[in-house]
Formats: C-alpha cells, structure tokens, sequence
C-alpha cells in the first residue's frame, strides 16, 4: 500500500509518513545515494544502524552495468543489494543527458551509445518504466529533461513542455506495467505491489514556468512530486526563491521531493519550506576526501592539526564513529588522529567511516527536526542549529 500521512505541521515545516510497499517512511528523511546499487563503503546492516530508511538506485548506471537479467534473475534491486527497506529509483533522464555529444535528445526519448561498451542504447519513458519495474524500487520517478543552467526563458519553456509530454507517457507506461504485474501476481503480496510514481516540477529559474509545469503534473496526476532542475549551478538565492514560489502550490496531501540537495543549511532550509524528502551525494562524497560535518561547523580531517587529537569527529555526534569506545576507556571508538592517519594514507577504511560519520550526522539532523516538527518547536531548532553551526568546530 502507498500513501502519505500529514502528522504535524509548524509553519510550512511537515513532519509527516510515507507509506511504502517495504514499508513506512517518517519524514521528513535524507535518502541515501546508492547509484551503483551500494551507498559507497557502508553495508546494509550499518545503513540500518545509523538511521537511514530509504536509499536510492541509478535507474541508468545499474540498467548498464550489471543488466536487468541479473537484476530480475534476484527478484529486483532489494534482494540485489540486500536492502530491505524502501528504495527510490530515478529514471535515468539526468545521465543520459549528461552524456553530452553521446547522446541524440528526441521527442520519442534518447538515443545515446554506452559510456560502458559502446552500445547503441534507446531511453525513452516507456523503457525507464519498464527497467524501474523489474528494479522494483517503492519510488519511481518519471523519465524527464533536465533543462540546463543557465538556460533562456524560450529554451527552458521547450524542455519544461517536453518533460511533462515524458511525464503523461510515464504516467500511462507505469500504469500498464503495473495492470500487467496485477494479473500476473494477483496475490499482490510485498515485492510485486503497485509502487508510487512521482512528477518531476521543471521550469528552471522561471516562477511561471514552474507553476506551469506543477499544475499540468497535478492534472496527470502522481503519488507524489519532486523539485528537479535546482541545484544546477544556480546562486543559491535562486534557488531559494523558486522552492519559496513554489512548496506553498504543492498538493498537501502528497509528499514533496527536492533532488539532489544539498548542504545540512539546505535541508533545513527545504523543510522549513515544506520539503519531505531529500537526496545528495555530499556526505558520502566529502566523508571520502575527508570532509567532515558535525554540529558546530565542517573539519576537514587531512589537516595536520588533527594528527595528535584524540577527540571524537563530534562530541555531540552518537554515530558508531564517534560513539565511545566498547573497551572501557573515555575514548571515542575513533579517535580524530586515527582517521586523519587513514585519510593521509589513502585507507579505504578511512573513507568508509567517514562517510559513516557524515551520512549518520545528516540523518541525525533529519531525526531531530521530525521530532522538533512534532513538538512545535522547530523555529526554535533551527536558530539554535544555526548557532550552533556558525560556532565552528575546534
Ligand atoms: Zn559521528
């Protein structure tokens, strides 16, 4: 079963439920990036451990590489990466579109030649549904165009057209695909359910095309819409604005999705205007070069004056990272001095936990403002996360 539960509201600020074939979802949530199928150096049961809930598949990269055989011959993605709990998928659009010069944009879909192989490969939305379908996330996402940045109103307005003629034909291929997994699983039990389709908002930097674009997703109708085409490149105030402009137009009985954002002050900000899911590489991806975020501000662990710190990365942080030791001293399980000696041997122990550390802390973020949410106290949590982030760490 799918659906969404509003629980508590303060302000734009939604703590809500995400009901979800494998199974619910509190919002509002970060979700892990898993591109490859594996959230980079963290297994499963660690993913469980520090709170994530929902992680995501690259609809483009795993299609590749290893294939839908391999895929479908484990029963979907779940069983493929031994996550149980709820997926999202995206639909491909973004990296076929990336592709640059490999690629031939039309109105059926793209043609492009395998990064990989070379390959000729069509993606079109038909066929994104088709490979999210036997991938068998809870989350699917309609097949769209990422319209570039900077773009001009005229371009922008062509791409925002395109992608919502994309998203009626995802719409209608989910629906056929999932009329066709009804009669051949009748029994419907977990894994072969009707999983939710979300519409993607498109329409750049420009209010009206955005509102467009909103409204027409609306009319096809989705289980849930996300906020693509932010993130881009854009001064930040852009952003900002487009969200401001647009989460007060967005049906409240459906979740809101902001893709590929961003900074901890990001998610505050977009749960502040109304966002229930988030997704970014940033805390894997810096957790690997040695970025670190923690409560009073980012440490960046290379640097040679953690070479004799015994301290945890954070000591507010309860990540198994910073937790303390099981070996009956005051130490944290990882000392600051033992992870800038694994970062400055290139470790992949190193990476790995750092990336623990930073996806526990985002998750950790997203915790404390459901709860807040819950309480009617979350303005007063965000000026006090603010502060305290300003501090900077020592
Ligand atoms: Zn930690």
């Amino acid at each position: 079963m799918t659906g969404f539960e509003l629980l508590a509201q303060e302000g734009l600020a939604r703590r809500g439920r995400l009901w979800l074939n494998h199974g619910p979802v509190d919002t509002p949530i970060f979700m892990l990036v898993g591109t490859y199928g594996a959230v980079k150096g963290v297994p499963p049961e660690m993913l469980a451990r520090i709170g994530a809930r929902i992680v995501l598949g690259n609809t483009f990269h795993l299609w590749l590489r290893p294939g839908l055989e391999v895929i479908a011959r484990h029963g979907g993605l779940h069983r493929f990466v031994n996550w149980h709990g709820p997926m999202l998928t995206d639909s491909g659009g973004f990296q076929v579109w990336s592709l640059g010069d490999l690629r031939k944009i039309s109105e059926e879909g793209v043609a492009f030649q395998s990064p990989v192989n070379g390959d000729r490969l069509f993606l079109s939305p038909e066929v994104s549904m088709q490979i999210q379908r036997v991938l068998n996330s809870d989350i699917a996402m309609v097949f769209d165009e990422c319209t570039p940045y900077p773009s001009t109103r005229e371009a922008a307005a062509a791409s925002m057209e395109l992608s919502l003629r994309w998203a009626a034909r995802s719409r209608q291929a989910f629906d056929r695909e999932d009329a066709e997994q009804s009669r051949l699983f009748p029994a419907r039990s977990v894994g072969t359910a009707p999983n939710a389709l979300f519409g993607i908002v498109q329409g750049g930097m420009f209010e009206d095309l955005r509102d467009v674009s909103l409204a027409r997703l609306v009319e096809i109708g989705f289980e849930g819409y996300a906020i693509g085409g932010l993130s881009v490149g854009e001064p930040k105030e852009d952003m900002l604005r487009v969200l401001a402009h647009l989460t007060p137009k967005m049906p409240q009985a459906k979740p809101r999705y902001l893709m590929g954002v961003g900074t901890p002050e990001d998610l505050v900000a977009g749960v502040s205007e109304g966002v229930d899911l988030f997704d970014c590489v940033m805390p894997s991806r810096n957790g690997r070069n040695g970025w670190l975020f923690t409560r009073f501000g980012d440490l960046k662990i290379r640097n040679a004056r953690y070479k004799d710190d015994l301290r945890s990365i954070d000591p507010t942080c309860t990540c198994p990272v910073c937790s303390p030791s099981t070996h009956g001293d005051d130490r944290p399980a990882f000392t600051r001095s033992y992870l800038h000696h694994l970062q400055r041997i290139d470790e992949m122990l190193g990476a790995a936990l750092a990336s623990l550390h930073n996806l526990g802390f985002y998750l950790r973020i997203m915790a404390e403002m459901r709860e807040a949410i819950a309480q009617g106290r979350f303005a007063a949590w965000r000026v006090e996360f603010a502060r305290d982030r300003a501090r900077g760490i020592d």
